[in-house]
Formats: C-alpha cells, sequence, structure tokens
C-alpha cells in the first residue's frame, strides 16, 4: 500500500516512535517511583537521582526524568483517574493517562499542518478532511471507521490513506513514467478542466464525470443526515462533505449518535468507495507512450 506514511499510522492509531518511547520511560519512571519505589530497582534508581549531575546525558534514568517532564511536567500531582484507581491497577491508569498526553502532543503537531502559512500537500490534504477523526482523545485506537466490520474495507482504507495514486491525482507522489508534479499541479485527468486540482474534493464535489456515484452516494447520506437530526448536506463545506465521504462523522453530529451513524454509514460508503474505483478506472486513459522518466522521490 503506497499510501502516505503519517495518515497510514494515523488511521491505525500508531503514534510516532519517539512518543511512544517517552510513554514508556515515563511509566518505568512511575513504576520505580510510585509503584514499586521500596523494591531493590526502585532504592537504586532513588540513590542514582541524588546525584543525576553523574550521569552521562544519555543515561536512561535521564531519559526518564525527561520524558515524564515532556508527557507530565507537574508530576508530583497525580492525575484523578490515578489516584482513584486501585493499587495493582494505578501503574495501567497512569500509562493510559500518558497516552492521551502524548495523543494530546500529536495532534498539536498534526494540526500545525492546517496553518495558513502551510503550503499545499498530501498531508495538509489528510489532516483538513480527517481533523473530525484526529479530534479523538486517544490517537492509540484506530479512528472510528476501522472498527466498522464489513467485507470490502480496503477500498476506503486505501482512499483515506491516500493510496489511490492511479485514480486521485493529488495522491500521485512518486512516478516511474513522469517527472512528480507539485501537489497543486496535479490536475484532474478525468475532466481537463484548465487548472482544475485533482484532489478529493473535486474528484467527488466537482468533476462532472463522477458526478452520478456520488449523487447516488450523497442521497443516503443527505437521509443519514436527517434520520439523525445532524445539520443538512447542504449547510456543509466541501470539506465537511469530502470528510464525512471518508469515514467521518458529520460535524454537527450529537457524541452519542457517533457510534450509530458509524454502524449505519461506513458499509454505505465502503459500497460507494468501491463503485467509485470501478468508475475512475473505467474513465482513466489509457497507458500513455511517453519516454520513461525517473520522478523525485520527494514525498509532499
Ligand atoms: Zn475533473
Amino acid at each position: 500500500m503506497y499510501g502516505h506514511p503519517v495518515a497510514l499510522c494515523a488511521d491505525m492509531g500508531v503514534p510516532p516512535l519517539r512518543l511512544t518511547q517517552q510513554v514508556q520511560l515515563a511509566q518505568l519512571r512511575f513504576r520505580l517511583t510510585q509503584v514499586h519505589k521500596d523494591s531493590i530497582p526502585g532504592t537504586l534508581y532513588e540513590i542514582t537521582m541524588f546525584t543525576p549531575q553523574y550521569l552521562p546525558p544519555q543515561a536512561m534514568e535521564r531519559l526518564m526524568e525527561k520524558a515524564q517532564h515532556h508527557l507530565h511536567p507537574q508530576s508530583a500531582l497525580h492525575p484523578p483517574q490515578v489516584n482513584q484507581a486501585l493499587p495493582e491497577n494505578k501503574e495501567k491508569s497512569y500509562k493510559n493517562w500518558l497516552r492521551v498526553q502524548a495523543s494530546n502532543l500529536w495532534r498539536r503537531e498534526l494540526m500545525f499542518f492546517k496553518l495558513p502559512a502551510q503550503a499545499p500537500g498530501r498531508l495538509l490534504a489528510y489532516v483538513q478532511y480527517n481533523t473530525k477523526d484526529l479530534e479523538r482523545v486517544n490517537l492509540y485506537k484506530p479512528a472510528p471507521y476501522l472498527s466498522i466490520h464489513h467485507g470490502h474495507a480496503l477500498d476506503l482504507i486505501r482512499l483515506r490513506v491516500q493510496a489511490w495514486p492511479q485514480y486521485i491525482p493529488t495522491h500521485l507522489h512518486f512516478s516511474g513514467r513522469k517527472a512528480q508534479p507539485q501537489y497543486q499541479h496535479r490536475y484532474c485527468e478525468y475532466c481537463h478542466q484548465p487548472s482544475a486540482l485533482g484532489d478529493e474534493t473535486h474528484i467527488f464535489l466537482k468533476c462532472p464525470l463522477t458526478a452520478s456515484v456520488v449523487s447516488e452516494t450523497v442521497d443516503q447520506i443527505h437521509k443519514k443526515l436527517r434520520l439523525f437530526d445532524a445539520s443538512p448536506w447542504s449547510s456543509l463545506t466541501d470539506i465537511q462533505r469530502v470528510s464525512i465521504l471518508l469515514g467521518n462523522p458529520p460535524p454537527s453530529l450529537l457524541k452519542k449518535y457517533t457510534k450509530e451513524w458509524m454502524q449505519e454509514c461506513v458499509p454505505l460508503l465502503h459500497t460507494y468507495t468501491t463503485k467509485f474505483r470501478s468508475l475512475l478506472g473505467s474513465l482513466l486513459p489509457p497507458p500513455s507512450s511517453e519516454p520513461e522518466d525517473v520522478g523525485s522521490d520527494v514525498d509532499p
């Protein structure tokens, strides 16, 4: 699957390793200073940390302290759920809390791509279409659409993580046939409208050649929006519309309906995504006989 690696990790619930490592180091420090502080390792840790200046900068003890400081700056105050947990569950509860803190840090980094000064690119597209899913408290859990079991899930996953370079022009980040165009110059190859960026918004909502399949999907989604008492399709922005088509819950949906929405809509979206892929496949021009030219593998 040649998708965007960050998009794939975010959908699957895999935050960056550097944050996961900090969670583990801070959890280990909690174990040695709180849960098992009277054990031999706990006592040794305490003695070592009397004189941390003698430790090399990469010493495990220092890294543990640094990680906890990063994720939990006021480490003297325990989170309420850790205080309330049974002694044998305290470490697990603390680990879960640390994962939420790591999720917050990662979310902040991802949302940075939405700032107006950022250049357009695949990561910005992923973040802006899937902000709703990225707002989930714990990014160590997979995106909610993945919890709905359905026979044809792979097409929607590929679409979400931008692994459709042969169908969606902006997903094309590497081409063996021709040089890589900049993101903003990856135009629609179906309708050939001048300067129509071939991104999800155009392909789903604007391109005249895909209108038939999309209008069928939109009719169904529109009915569901009414059923769940959410804002109507006509009041949504293009980004919000694409976001729903990619399996995110609608912006105004009450939280208590999220699970039901997913159960009702995700199978529909799977079916339509598969239909959509067949349509795009049939619209593609035959492979060109251009001379081979190696593109760059930079990944904007
Ligand atoms: Zn088009």
